[in-house]
């Protein structure tokens, strides 16, 4: 038996995107928020370096220059009707949460502080621009905090450590979801008029990654077992600075405050990838530049790592080469970057402030995921079959603003611009329309599903079929792909969902049962592992983080489509949405 709930809009994820979403959906109708983690410890809170809008505050700027920045950084995959609604909306957007009290770093003079990121630029001199609005390096933790209390205040309901496990839909459309209570083991049905998946990334495929334990993409695996398609899924991207061997992430404002890359002869070689943006070029730029320098012989003591110099003298050094008249010392780079700084100083017992910290690409950041259209309504196919009922938002989702490459701070934007218009969408949805029924079965699917795996007598431990999946995704399906490779990749993934079949849970009990959902979260990974091996396989060029050594160049006359990908493995593409900027080559 499961229990039963009942609310209009219901919110898988309390992220920054799933919180925004609920906040305007309680505005005007009867709210509710599921998350599988407390909701202030989601990935959200862990971003780090800022939250890009356009404000102008420290230097001239437009939303128009961030369009372009995002457009070019998207290596012209982007929709670009999606992402002037982006860099418009964002302004308002960082304002909104002024106004919640989000306590951004200011000004003397007493305004949001900005600061440089990758990739954002003032278009017509080239050179980097302050558009990163920041609270130290705890951006997103701030975002998290503020949005909480304002749901809390307006009164969302929340089910905290419940876990979806399965989309309610009747006649295509979507009537609500499953959830396990994970304190319990309890199955709970919600019956729904709207629901917005906002259940973030999927790091988790990969070893290397800068991703949370949680993040394995549950919302977009859910999708396809629901026979829906996702779009874009060859494009991930790959951090260029994640601590050496731990993925962990150190923060691009690192870079934004003046660190450079240097490699084992002491050069600053982004100079040679990257003559005008340097270590501020697109995060795909630097860390193929990284492992380029890692092949030429030139990572540290000829390992697979370069450096990450943020010695202040350093940095003042760099400077000075470039022109600038800023200098920093120690105590500044303490307060701009407290928390990076203790996670050096903690994970790798070095301090940075005297010594050079070793980095290498961490899996970071999913650009695909669920197709939506601009207010964030799920769409069915690549002709924009609207699904009635059904939303996402966030890093689960894929309305295109990021294309091939996300510029960083572009995430958190899209959280809140792309969550409150899904919110504001619910809301309007929802008081137009009738609960429709369910049936008494509802969470019947469900309830096999975690039998089978809590009763399979099989062998295989679930652990380590998951520490071999991200072993080979980081092999054959990083930042440098062939088709030889990802082959391979799909062989062996295949070979994984295949002994999968064969898995043995140790916890048979229903409280906390973290086995179970572990194995359960293991057959999302593997779903979106195999979609991404395929998507990848089948586009043939390189692109913002999709880079193919067979296929090097970018080919717009076969490849300027979308990508949308089914459980089956078909493949069928859309059109890109151009606007004001045609595709040119891309440079930094
Ligand atoms: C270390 C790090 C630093 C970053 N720094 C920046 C930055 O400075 N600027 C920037 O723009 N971007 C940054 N990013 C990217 C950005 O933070 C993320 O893309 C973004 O926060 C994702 O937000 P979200 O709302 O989509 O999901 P998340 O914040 O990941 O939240 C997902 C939510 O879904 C819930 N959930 C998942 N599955 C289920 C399920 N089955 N049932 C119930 N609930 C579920 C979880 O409990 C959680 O509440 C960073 C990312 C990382 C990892």
């Amino acid at each position: 038996m499961a229990q039963y709930h009942q609310f209009d809009a219901l919110v898988i994820g309390a992220g920054g995107s799933g919180l925004m979403s609920a906040l305007y959906a309680s505005k005007s109708v009867n709210t509710a928020v599921i998350s599988k983690l407390y909701p202030t410890r989601s990935h959200t809170g862990a971003a780090q370096g800022g939250i890009s809008a356009a404000l102008g505050n420290m230097e001239p700027d437009k939303w128009e220059w961030h369009a372009y920045d995002t457009i070019k950084g998207g290596d012209f995959l982007c929709d670009q009707d999606a992402v002037d609604i982006l860099c418009k909306e964002a302004i308002h957007a960082v304002i909104d949460l002024e106004h919640m009290g989000l306590p951004f770093d200011r000004t003397p003079d007493g305004k949001i502080s900005q600061r440089r990121f990758g990739g954002h630029t003032n278009n017509e001199t080239k050179k980097p621009v302050m558009r990163a609005c920041h609270a130290a390096d705890r951006t997103g933790h701030m975002i998290l905090q503020t949005l909480y209390q304002q749901c809390i205040k307006n009164n969302v309901r929340f089910f905290d450590e419940f876990q979806m496990v399965d989309m309610i839909t009747v006649d295509g459309a979507c009537r609500g979801i499953v959830a396990v209570e994970l304190n319990t083991g309890e199955l709970h049905v919600f019956h729904a008029k709207a629901v917005m998946l906002a259940t973030g990334g999927f790091g988790k495929v990969w070893k290397i990654t800068s991703n949370a334990h949680s993040l394995t993409g549950d919302g977009p695996a859910i999708i396809l077992r629901k026979s829906l398609p996702l779009e874009d899924m060859e494009f991930y991207q790959f951090h260029p600075t994640g601590i050496y061997k731990m993925g962990i992430l150190l923060s691009e404002a690192a870079r934004g405050e003046g660190a450079v890359f240097i490699n084992d002869k002491g050069e600053r070689f982004m100079e040679r990838y990257a003559p005008t943006m340097k270590d501020l070029a697109s995060r795909d730029v630097c860390s193929r530049s990284i492992y380029k320098e890692v092949r030429a012989g030139n990572g540290i003591g000829g390992k697979d790592y370069v450096y990450l110099d943020f010695r202040p003298d350093r940095i003042n050094k760099y400077l000075e080469a470039d022109g600038s008249s800023r200098r920093v010392d120690a105590e500044y780079i303490e307060t701009r970057l407290p928390d990076i700084i203790e996670f050096v100083r903690v994970y790798m017992g070095i301090d940075p402030i005297t010594e050079p910290v070793p980095i290498q690409p961490t899996a970071h950041y999913a650009m695909g995921g669920i197709p939506t259209d601009l207010d964030a309504r799920v769409l069915a196919d690549e002709k924009g079959t609207v699904v009635e009922g059904l939303y996402a938002a966030g890093e689960a989702a894929c309305v295109s603003v990021h294309g091939a490459n996300r510029l960083g701070t572009n995430s958190l934007v899209d959280l809140i611009v792309y969550g409150r218009r899904g919110g504001i969408h619910m809301a309007e949805y929802a008081k137009q329309v009738d609960f429709k029924l369910i049936g008494d079965d509802a969470h019947k699917a469900a309830e096999d599903t975690l039998n089978a795996i809590r009763n399979n007598a099989g062998s295989e431990h679930p652990g380590q079929i998951r520490k071999e999946l991200q072993m080979h995704m980081d092999e054959h399906v990083g930042v440098f792909r062939t088709q030889e490779k990802l082959e391979e990749a799909l062989e062996e993934i295949h070979r994984l969902k295949e002994r999968y079949r064969h898995i043995h849970i140790d916890d048979k009990g229903r409280r906390w049962n973290t086995d179970l959902m572990e194995a359960w979260e293991l057959g999302c990974l593997l779903d979106l592992a195999e979609v991404t091996a395929v998507s990848a396989l089948a586009r043939e060029e390189s692109r913002g983080g999709h880079y193919r050594e067979d296929f090097p160049n970018r080919d717009d006359q076969n490849f300027l489509k979308h990508t949308m990908v089914w459980s089956d493995n078909r493949i069928t593409y859309k059109p890109v949405r151009i606007g004001r900027y045609q595709p040119t080559e891309r440079k930094y």
